[in-house]
């Protein structure tokens, strides 16, 4: 089954089309790279998804439900690790999740606040003001973040974008590990093609369009 269905979506801004016709589709327990250019559409795609944006005409649904999405919805399906950190600088990865946490009013939320931290590999961290942390940490721990709420469909935006080497592998082991273990569907943005290889299935976008869906093995085989 599919945990994500895009279909003919059209953006625009303006009078400049951003999006034209797009067309995705996720199976659950897969991962699917967005792989494209700056610029190509990446980012506005995942926003319509998150309903952070409008859109012009096209379907849009997210485990079997459909945008406009019905309050809650999605809210506890859907985890998005925005390109941008969205957590407290001030305040420390514990303090971030608790009053994240509270949003989701499931059982034990200690319980899972150190479940997901120990699983991104955050534990000697826990404490610290997130302005004091690497950028590796601190997109562990924005991911720690979107997984509080238990999401089928977890959505990241260039998750290495900015990162060292040994944080990028670190942060593809992790989103590997999410997949494999917690039985996620991860659907990422990434414009460095040779990360790409990381993920199951492809979709290459560029100015608004699919220009192919295709897999790592056979987009190495023909660029060769
Ligand atoms: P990507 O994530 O692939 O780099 P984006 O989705 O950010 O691409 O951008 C796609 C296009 O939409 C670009 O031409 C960009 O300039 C334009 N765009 C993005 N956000 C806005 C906005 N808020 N207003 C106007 N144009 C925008
Ligand atoms: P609802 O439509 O149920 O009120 P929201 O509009 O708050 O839900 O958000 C919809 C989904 O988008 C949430 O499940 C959440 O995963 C994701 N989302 C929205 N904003 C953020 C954010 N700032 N950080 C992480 N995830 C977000």
């Amino acid at each position: 089954t599919a945990v994500l269905n895009i279909l003919n979506l059209h953006k625009n801004y303006g009078n400049q089309e951003v999006l034209k016709g797009i067309d995705v589709t996720l199976e659950a327990g897969k991962m699917l790279a967005l792989l494209g250019p700056n610029g190509a559409g990446k980012s506005t795609t995942i926003d319509v998804i998150s309903t952070l944006s409008s859109f012009s005409s096209g379907t849009v649904q997210v485990c079997g439900f459909e945008r406009p999405f019905q309050d809650g919805e999605i809210r506890v399906r859907l985890g998005i690790v925005f390109q941008n950190s969205v957590l407290d600088e001030r305040l420390s990865i514990k303090e971030n999740l608790s009053i994240r946490s509270s949003l989701y009013t499931s059982v034990k939320r200690k319980s899972k606040i150190q479940e997901f931290v120990r699983l991104c590999g955050l534990q000697e961290q826990l404490n610290q003001p997130v302005g004091t942390l690497s950028g590796g940490e601190r997109r562990k721990a924005d991911i720690a973040r979107a997984l509080l709420a238990s999401p089928q469909l977890l959505i990241l935006d260039e998750p290495t974008t900015g990162l060292d080497p040994q944080a990028r592998r670190q942060i593809w082991q992790l989103i590997k590990e999410l997949r494999d273990k917690q039985n996620l569907s991860i659907l990422l943005t990434t414009h460095y093609i040779e990360e790409a290889e990381h993920a199951d299935d492809l979709a290459i976008i560029s100015q608004g369009k699919i220009r192919m869906h295709t897999t790592p093995e056979h987009l190495k085989a023909i660029s060769k």
